[in-house]
C-alpha cells in the first residue's frame, strides 16, 4: 500500500470537485481567532543601499535605492551560473572569492547557490567588495561582510511562528485534488498519505465520501506565511473504517505516528515490494499455472513489472536464502523474527554486496525482476509466511512496528491525550457546521 502512495494520488474515483474545507486557528492564546487560508507571497528583497549600477548588469528600477558610499546590486543567479562565474561578470577579486569560500564553515554554502533567487552585491566607491548577501530562503540569508582584508560570513535567521490550524475534507475525486481544494500543499498531501500509508490503499481503495480531518501546522516568518510545518494530529475515515494518528517525538528530533493507544502506524511489514507494479496473479490455491497448464496453488501474489524494477525486501531481517530453486529461478527469501519469512522469485539479479546472513532493512533493495526459472514474462512472485504457512501477501494480518516504548507511555498519553482532544473538536464542530446546513 505505501509503494502505491504516489501513483494513487493522481488517480481519481471519477466524479468532479466538490470538497469541503474550512480553517480555524486553534492557537493556544487566541482560541477564537480565524484566518483566510490564501498563501502569502515570499518576501521580496530589500535593498538597503546604492548608487546606480556600475555594471552593465541587470537592474531593474525598483531593485535600485539611492544611498551613497556603497554600489549595491541584486544580481539573479541563473542556470549554469556559479559564485565564480558571477564574479567574473562581476570584475570582482577572485581573492575576495577565495577568502569568503573558506572564511569559516559557513563560507561554503556561498559555493551552492540556487538559479532564480538573488545575490546582492555591494562594493564601494573603488569597486571593492565590502559585503555579499545571499537571501537562501525566506528563513536564512546568507552574508559575507569585509574585515579589512579577510571577510566573516555569518548565517541569519530569521524567527519562525508556528500556528495551529484545521481542516477537514471529503473525498469526491483523489486525495491529491480534494487535499488543494482544501488548501493543502502537496507536501501536506503526502505528509498525510505517508501517515496512513500502511492501513489505506490509496490507489484501490479510496472512495467517495471518504474523509479526513486534520490538525497541523503552519510556519510564519515576518507575519506571513512560508510553509506548511507537521501534521499534529490526523484522522482518515476510509469505507466506514476510522484511523487516526497522532505526532510524538520519542527522541529529540525523530518524532513519528502512533494511534492514540501508542501503537505505530507503520507496520512491520510493506504491503508490497515493488513500486509501479500491476497485480498479475492473486493467491490461489486452485490455480491453473499458466505454463504447467494445471491445477496448482498459487502460493503468492506476481507483480508484472518491467525487467529491472528494484524488489525491496517488505520488513526487516536477515537473508537466509539467495540462490536458484527450480521453477522459482533467482530467488532471495528474506527470514523476519521467529514468525515470518517472505520469498521474492524470477529474479533477473540479485543487489549486489548482499549475501546470505546479511541483515536488510524495510524498503532495502535485494535484487531486480526478470523471468529467471518457470516465468512467462518479467514480474515477480511474493510470498508472504507466517510459522512456516503461505498466507496471502495482500489481505494477510500485517503486525504493526515497534510500539511506544513502556517506559515512555505515561508520557506519550500526556503529550498526546490534548492534540487528540483537538482533533475531535474539529470533528466536531464539522458535524455541527454540516448539520446546520
Ligand atoms: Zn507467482
Amino acid at each position: 500500500m505505501k509503494n502505491n502512495t504516489f501513483k494513487s494520488l493522481f488517480l481519481g474515483i471519477s466524479i468532479a470537485i466538490a470538497a469541503t474545507a474550512s480553517y480555524a486557528l486553534i492557537s493556544p492564546e487566541n482560541p477564537r481567532s480565524s484566518f483566510s487560508s490564501t498563501a502569502l507571497p515570499i518576501p521580496t528583497i530589500l535593498l538597503e543601499s546604492t548608487f546606480p549600477a556600475v555594471n552593465n548588469h541587470e537592474i531593474t528600477k525598483n531593485e535600485v535605492v539611492k544611498k551613497p558610499e556603497f554600489n549595491s546590486i541584486s544580481h539573479k543567479i541563473k542556470h549554469g551560473e556559479s559564485l565564480s562565474t558571477i564574479f567574473s561578470k562581476l570584475d570582482l577579486s577572485k581573492t575576495d572569492l577565495h577568502y569568503i569560500i573558506h572564511a569559516n564553515d559557513l563560507g561554503k554554502q556561498f559555493a551552492s547557490l540556487s538559479t532564480g533567487k538573488n545575490l546582492i552585491v555591494k562594493t564601494d566607491s573603488k569597486g571593492l567588495l565590502q559585503q555579499l548577501v545571499y537571501h537562501k530562503n525566506a528563513i536564512d540569508t546568507l552574508k559575507a561582510t569585509r574585515i579589512n582584508d579577510s571577510f566573516d560570513v555569518e548565517l541569519i535567521s530569521k524567527p519562525i511562528e508556528r500556528k495551529i490550524t484545521s481542516t477537514q475534507a471529503t473525498i469526491s475525486s483523489s486525495l491529491f485534488l480534494d487535499g488543494k481544494e482544501a488548501g493543502l500543499s502537496d507536501k501536506l498531501i503526502m505528509q498525510l498519505a505517508d501517515i496512513f500509508a500502511w492501513d489505506i490503499d490509496f490507489a484501490l481503495s479510496l472512495r467517495k465520501g471518504d474523509q479526513f480531518t486534520l490538525v497541523y501546522e503552519k510556519i510564519f516568518v515576518d507575519g506571513k506565511e512560508i510553509d506548511s510545518g507537521n501534521i499534529i494530529s490526523a484522522e482518515f475515515v476510509n469505507r466506514g473504517h476510522s484511523f487516526t494518528a497522532v505526532r510524538f517525538e520519542e527522541k529529540e528530533g525523530s518524532a513519528s505516528y502512533f494511534t492514540p493507544e501508542g501503537k505505530s502506524m507503520r507496520k512491520a511489514f510493506l504491503r508490497t515490494p515493488v513500486d509501479f507494479a500491476r497485480i498479475s496473479s492473486y493467491f490461489n490455491l486452485k490455480r491453473k499455472h499458466p505454463v504447467l497448464n494445471r491445477i496448482r496453488a498459487h502460493k503468492g501474489v506476481d507483480y508484472a513489472a518491467k525487467k529491472g524494477t528494484k524488489i525491496k525486501t517488505t520488513g526487516d531481517g536477515k537473508i537466509i536464502y539467495r540462490g536458484r530453486k527450480g521453477g522459482y529461478g533467482r530467488v532471495v527469501i528474506v527470514q523476519h523474527g521467529q514468525k515470518y519469512s517472505t520469498l521474492y522469485a524470477h529474479m533477473s539479479s540479485y543487489k549486489k554486496g548482499q549475501k546470505v546472513g546479511s541483515r536488510v532493512k524495510q524498503g532495502q533493495v535485494i535484487g531486480y525482476v526478470g523471468m529467471s526459472g518457470l516465468a512467462t514474462g518479467p514480474h515477480l512472485h511474493y510470498e508472504f509466511r507466517v510459522n512456516g504457512v503461505h498466507r496471502n501477501p495482500l489481505t494477510v494480518k500485517l503486525p504493526h512496528a515497534k510500539p511506544i516504548k513502556k517506559s515512555l507511555l505515561a508520557e506519550f498519553k500526556k503529550q498526546t491525550q490534548p492534540l487528540i482532544a483537538q482533533l475531535n473538536k474539529v470533528k466536531a464542530s464539522h458535524l455541527l457546521a454540516q448539520n446546520q446546513r
